[in-house]
């Protein structure tokens, strides 16, 4: 395509990931971000397989995976001891595997690529400035907002809003759905968890209402040396802002834990020591009817944010830009019409299934129903036992799939 002036509105996965794919092709791209200067803020994430086809496609692969931790699986423990969840990614595909990676290392890992040449000299970074408005003017797109100094105005050929799960932005009549979750999770890092194989994501459940998450991190890029781990207890978001702040709440939840899972709950007890070491992580559930039209596009989480439970969050914010250079990449000038037709193309059926499937299993894990926590752990008992339906999970987890029958390659991700 002949070479664009591009707006990215947010420097999150999504944004950085899009400004890669785009500045190689040869488009100038502005970046807009409201924080002044990217902090080391956020706990882990999994990046599935298919983000990490995604992370190679970019060249930025090898560098994640010098900072993040190896994952091969997920294991679900109950009370009793039994796993729920058993799934490994080489159930999936041979030589699969996740990464446990810091918010704050992968928009590193995003940025470091970006301030490289050659791609330093098509990006402009404008740091502090919230948008707060966009339009589609049929010519071009403008987008209105502010700075320290005053406000600011501009024109380009393409918006494209990558402002995250709260996003004010995306076109209000593209709009389905947009509403929090009732439960949140309260989350921490600490120092890597050796109680446990430091190669799983450990969750423990009991019942709906009970689930905590033990995911392996890696390390932050100032501290490469000291590898550590994300802690995620599920709540009701209503008692976020109060979870530990009364006296006594630590012995309490802690005598909670050990009475259902003794092993994780000694390490906890070396590692948890102060209210202000946690923090709160509320949801979105977004959906939209369409994610592109004219001179604007809306991608990540602005555009399909969801529960975490399948862990496809930054995930999906990185096929979404991996589906944009695929859509922009014919040469002459862009006829956007076809353009947004093969993006939704590659990006729609999957994102509807993986909204589709959390949607159905969040309550299953994140409710006060009693029998949705039954239901879930007889039927997952059995459904393991099928190698057919093993194969199916594993595959849904590393998020390659693009339906209940269909699915989607590595390698057509992962090649330059
Ligand atoms: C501070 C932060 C911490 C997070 N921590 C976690 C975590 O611990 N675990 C987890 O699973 N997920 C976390 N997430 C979400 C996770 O990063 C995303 O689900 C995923 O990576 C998709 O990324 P995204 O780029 O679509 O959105 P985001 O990562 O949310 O990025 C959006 C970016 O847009 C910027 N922005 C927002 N509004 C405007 C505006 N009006 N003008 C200009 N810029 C704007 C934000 O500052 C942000 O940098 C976090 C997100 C943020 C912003």
């Amino acid at each position: 395509m002949s070479k664009q002036q591009i707006a990215i509105i947010g420097a999150g996965t999504a944004g950085l990931a899009a400004a890669i794919v785009l500045a190689r092709q040869g488009h100038y791209i502005t970046l807009f971000e409201h924080v002044e200067a990217l902090a080391p803020v956020g706990a882990g994430l999994l990046l599935q397989p298919a983000g990490l086809a995604v992370f190679a496609h970019l060249g930025v692969l090898e560098h994640a995976l010098t900072l993040g931790a190896k994952v091969t699986g997920l294991e679900g423990q109950l009370p009793n001891g039994d796993l729920l969840v058993d799934s490994h990614y080489h159930e999936a595909g041979e030589g699969l595997y996740g990464l446990g990676i810091h918010r704050a290392t992968l928009c590193h890992v995003l940025v470091e690529a970006l301030k490289a040449e050659p791609l330093s000299s098509q990006i402009t970074w404008r740091m502090g400035v919230d948008v707060e408005k966009i339009e589609d003017c049929g010519a071009q797109a403008r987008l209105y907002g502010h700075d320290k100094s005053g406000k600011c105005d501009a024109a380009f050929d393409l918006i494209i809003v990558a402002n995250g799960a709260r996003s004010q932005l995306r076109p209000a009549d593209w709009v389905v759905l947009d509403k929090p979750y009732p439960w949140g999770a309260a989350w921490t890092i600490v120092p890597e968890c050796l109680a446990l194989d430091t190669q799983i994501l450990h969750q423990f459940y009991h019942g709906a209402s009970v689930m905590m998450g033990i995911l392996p991190t890696g390390a932050i890029p100032n501290a490469p040396q000291q590898r550590l781990s994300s802690i995620f207890w599920s709540l009701p978001t209503a008692q976020l802002n109060g979870w530990m702040k009364e006296q006594g709440s630590r012995e309490t939840w802690l005598a909670s834990v050990n009475q259902r899972w003794p092993i994780a709950a000694q390490w906890l007890e070396t590692v948890i020591d102060r209210p202000e070491q946690w923090f709160a992580a509320n949801y979105r559930d977004v959906v939209m009817r369409r994610f592109a039209q004219g001179r604007i596009a809306v991608i990540g989480d602005a555009a399909h944010a969801m529960s975490p439970q399948l862990g496809q969050g930054a995930n999906m914010a990185l096929l979404d830009a991996w589906a944009l250079g695929q859509a922009m990449a014919e040469n002459g000038q862009p006829d956007w019409p076809t353009v947004w037709q093969k993006y939704h193309t590659l990006r729609a059926s999957s994102t509807h299934f993986y909204q589709w499937l959390s949607r159905q299993l969040t309550p299953l894990y994140q409710s006060d129903s009693r029998f949705a926590g039954l239901g879930r752990d007889f039927a997952f008992t059995w459904m393991y036992r099928i190698p057919y339906v093993r194969k199916e999970m594993a595959v849904t987890i590393s998020g390659l799939k693009t339906g209940l029958f269909t699915g989607m390659k590595m390698a057509d991700v992962e090649k330059r």
